[in-house]
């Protein structure tokens, strides 16, 4: 005001270069669907008894070949998403994982669970189901190995029609999960209303398990909440064998974190999963 308008001036310019910056980066993201630049890396998750793998979790890697730097999803997926290219991202994913483990099958390994993040305007979007009708016609494995995690904090925006959507994807062999499970303010809703497999504890309770009585006692609620109802429990972001531990004495079936694994190229975890086959025949 001071300036006699001048801020204002500088104001909009930061948002127009924003914009400019934006519109840029949804350029590259476009080129990099069409041009295969996305790869994943998926991050094992064990049972938290005897470290076996029980399934993991695909994460979205991106090289910028224009930039050469690699953008993590935390810049990209936002974009992505105001931009109208999310669905094409999060369906890339969901074949990508059927094509990796078409071939990990032809190789005789044992195909664990591959879940896969989406977001939630990829899952209103119209044409959500066909697509995953093309897929599995595509990619038959993907019939009980994939498993669809949406964050619960958008999750609640139209609960009937998730309701309706999430049921379809059961009905066709497909799990679901619910990730960042105790951020949002609707937990347990959700879980009255959702056909639900999975709960993803989130990282921020794991993180406070072994110092604070309150958080573990919230851990352990959800754990027994999960056994009552039949729904699987994840603890997200183990990064402390204090926290391992602890989550194994509450009786949390699934760990995942970088602890026991970080995100790896699929070379490295179709290695992990050889050495493990072969280990357990040895027994
Ligand atoms: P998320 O689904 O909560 O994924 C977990 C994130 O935490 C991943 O980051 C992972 O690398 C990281 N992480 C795993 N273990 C640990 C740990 O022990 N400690 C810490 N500090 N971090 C850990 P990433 O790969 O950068 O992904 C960030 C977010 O981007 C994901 O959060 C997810 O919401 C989104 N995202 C990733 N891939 C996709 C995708 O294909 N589609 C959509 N829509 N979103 C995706
Ligand atoms: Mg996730
Ligand atoms: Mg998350």
């Amino acid at each position: 005001k001071n300036a006699g308008g001048r801020g204002y001036a500088f104001f909009t310019r930061a948002l127009a270069e924003r914009d400019l910056d934006e519109r840029v980066l949804a350029l590259d993201i476009n080129r990099a669907i069409a041009g295969d630049e996305f790869e994943l890396a998926l991050q094992p998750l064990f049972a938290s008894a005897g470290q076996r793998i029980v399934a993991a979790e695909a994460l979205l890697r991106w090289r910028n070949l224009r930039t050469r730097r690699d953008i993590p999803p935390s810049e990209f997926i936002p974009v992505a998403e105001r931009r109208g290219l999310i669905a094409r991202i999060d369906m890339w994913v969901i074949a990508r994982v059927g094509e990796i483990l078409t071939r990990w099958t032809g190789a005789d390994l044992a195909v664990p669970r591959v879940m896969v993040n989406t977001s939630p305007i990829t899952i209103d979007s119209r044409d959500y189901l066909d697509g995953i009708d093309r897929l599995l016609a595509r990619y038959p494995v993907l019939r009980n190995r994939l498993v669809i995690e949406i964050t619960e904090g958008v999750a609640v925006r139209d609960p009937q029609r998730l309701r309706a959507i999430f049921a379809e994807l059961r009905a066709r062999e497909i799990g679901t999960a619910i990730d960042d499970f105790g951020v949002g303010q609707t937990s347990v809703a959700l879980l009255r209303d959702l056909p639900i497999d999975f709960i993803r504890i989130d990282r921020s309770f794991v993180d406070g398990i072994d110092r604070d009585p309150q958080t573990l006692a919230i851990i352990r609620t959800v754990i027994r909440l999960g056994g009552e109802l039949g729904v699987q429990v994840v603890a997200k972001g183990v990064e402390t064998p204090a926290q391992l531990e602890a989550l194994a004495r509450s009786g949390c079936a699934l760990v995942q974190g970088f602890l026991l694994a970080r995100p790896e190229t699929v070379e490295t975890f179709a290695a992990r999963l050889k050495a493990s086959a072969a280990e357990a025949s040895a027994i």
